[in-house]
């Protein structure tokens, strides 16, 4: 049985080239990066490349990158460490309601300490309107963040338009770039962020590793106290593998940008069609003209997305929903729920995300197992005779005006 593996939004393989670049430093390179004899003056040589990899993807002066244990905690380290270090009396915080958990359940962990959050909404085309952020601000606010990419829908944010509001509120302003840092061209000055996230295993790095911009003279309280590590924003001592990795994977996600966003559009773009035009009453959520390259997000009416995950992958076939496993029950994404999908209509949605290793003989298996397990499932479900008449006897009543 072929795998295809179209979940390249919740982690990516490792780059051969970068697993060879770290290999050294699991093994005769494992000096700890804060000695002073030569094994410590070859690691912290080696982070201090990384250091200079990563800035020069994203257009940051290498003493602007510290290094975290992942996209999770650089955005708690962010959103902690602005509202901790902030000196007003009260303090409000603004983001969207279409955030990962690592931004929304930061910003929410604060509201029992006394901070106020406002949770900007978005339409259905699962962007934020800056003019929404511009009316949440408030003369207490010390934070915006809003994400770079949403993880499920792809969808890219306006964050320079935003990053302008907060220049003129004189607010620190955080953007969550997991979903895009290696894929689309990115500088945090022409963004304008203060604060920027990112994670190794977005961009064919090892798991466990990220990064956070901090722009010189953000005010910021660490999250992690100790040595002083990091020029005192992270202790611990350093992930040099990791960090290695991480550099490593940024050099070559600039080199591969434009011919990997451009292959992985293409592959989704023709899976898209395919789809569209052979499952019925499948629909594309958010809007598709401004996404990040590899993602596409798409309801299958009268299909239980977790049912349709598991037998697409009992066919060799590994994709997601957004759904989250809470309590026993599974909870439909917060993020269609967002833009105004029902229950149903959340539950019923998949995301399929395409990456460099993507070859168009995975599209051609994926179309072909799709449509065969969306037909099947439906010809289980109670429901469908009926959705599926009512449909085409609304595009009967439309032919006919
Ligand atoms: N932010 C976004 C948008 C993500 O997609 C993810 C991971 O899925 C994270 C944050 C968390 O990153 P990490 O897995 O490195 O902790």
């Amino acid at each position: 049985m072929r795998r295809v593996y179209l979940d390249y939004n919740a982690t990516t393989p490792l780059a051969p080239e970068v697993f060879e670049t770290m290999k050294p430093y699991w093994l005769g390179e494992y000096g700890n990066a804060s000695s002073i004899h030569w094994y410590g003056q070859r690691a912290k040589a080696a982070v201090e490349q990384a250091r200079e990899q990563v800035a020069r993807l994203i257009g940051a002066q290498p003493a602007e990158v510290v290094f975290t244990g992942g996209g999770t905690e650089s955005d708690n380290a962010a959103i902690f460490g602005v509202v901790g270090a902030a000196q007003s009396a009260t303090k409000h915080v603004v983001t969207s309601t279409i955030e990962h958990h690592a931004v929304l359940f930061t910003a929410m962990a604060l509201e029992p300490c006394g901070v106020s959050v406002t949770l900007v909404p978005v339409g259905s085309s699962g962007v934020v309107d800056p003019a929404d952020v511009a009316r949440a601000v408030r003369p207490d606010t010390v934070l915006i963040s809003v994400m770079h990419a949403n993880n499920e829908l792809g969808t890219i944010q306006p964050i320079a338009e935003i990053g302008r509001i907060a220049r003129e509120h004189d607010v620190y302003f955080h953007t969550d770039a997991v979903q895009t840092v290696g894929k689309i061209p990115i500088d945090v000055e022409e963004l304008g962020v203060d604060l920027l996230s990112l994670s190794a295993h977005k961009l064919y790095g090892p798991k466990g590793v990220g990064g956070l911009y901090i722009r010189r003279g953000t005010a910021l309280r660490p999250l992690l106290y100790g040595g002083h590590h990091e020029r005192d924003r992270r202790a611990g001592t350093e992930n040099v593998p990791g960090i290695v990795g991480l550099g490593k994977a940024a050099e070559l996600a600039g080199e591969h940008m434009v011919e990997d966003a451009l292959s992985v559009s293409a592959l989704r773009d023709r899976f898209e069609e395919g789809i569209l035009s052979s499952v019925p009453l499948a629909r594309i959520n958010g809007d598709v003209s401004r996404r990040a390259p590899g993602t596409t997000n798409i309801s299958f009416d009268c299909i239980e997305g977790e049912g349709f995950v598991i037998a697409l992958d009992l066919k060799g076939l590994a994709c997601s929903t957004g759904a989250a496993c809470s309590s026993g029950s599974i909870e439909p994404s917060h993020v269609l729920a967002a833009i105004g999908k029902t229950k149903e209509q959340a539950r019923s949605s998949i995301r399929f995300s395409f990456g460099r290793y993507s070859a168009p003989e995975d599209v051609d298996c994926a179309l072909v197992t799709v449509p065969d397990a969306a037909a099947r499932l439906r010809s289980m479900s109670p429901h469908w005779e009926n959705a599926f008449s009512h449909q085409l006897s609304t595009i009967d009543a439309a032919i006919g005006e």
